[in-house]
């Protein structure tokens, strides 16, 4: 029987992240895994100077972002009331980091949220379909509105 052992939930700091993230508690209870991981990328700002463009993040910038990341979670663990979950914040592509994470702690389960777009923003892409294509292990997309 399938079972996943340690599941890594992405989410935006969006009200749909409670969506997104009661459903992987959901999957946890269910397939009583040893492991729920809350992920938050900070992306940095970037920077642009004539055609140099580089990912660059002043220092406060980056504290201010990340503390307000890290509190967002705390809130949101707080109020679903969730133990036992492991909150990171990391820097960088959201996509790459969540892929990165998600293959250094050996996780199973990628649980993300997924807009219903259609047309052009279907073609441009979205997170749910980059970290699909970019993972080898299973990817539960949770259905947001549009
Ligand atoms: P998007 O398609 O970019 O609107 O985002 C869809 C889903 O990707 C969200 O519901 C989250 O699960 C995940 N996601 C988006 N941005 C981030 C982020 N900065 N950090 C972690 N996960 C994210």
């Amino acid at each position: 029987m399938t079972t996943y052992r340690k599941i890594l939930v992405a989410v935006d700091l969006s009200p749909e992240a409670r969506a997104v993230l009661a459903r992987a508690c959901e999957l946890r209870g269910h397939y009583s895994s040893e492991e729920l991981y809350l992920i938050h990328v900070v992306e940095p700002i970037v920077l642009g100077g004539d055609y140099d463009l580089v990912p660059v993040m002043p220092v406060e910038i980056e504290e201010t972002l990340l503390q307000r990341a890290k509190g967002y979670l705390g809130t949101l663990v707080r109020e679903m009331n969730i133990a036992d979950v492991r909150q990171v914040v990391e820097v960088g592509s959201v996509k790459h980091e969540i892929l990165r994470f998600a293959e250094e702690q050996g996780c199973d389960l990628i649980v993300i949220g997924a807009h219903g777009r259609h047309g052009v923003a279907t073609l441009l892409g979205s997170t749910a379909n980059a970290v699909l294509h970019g993972t080898k292990c299973d990817v539960l997309c949770v259905r947001l509105g549009e």
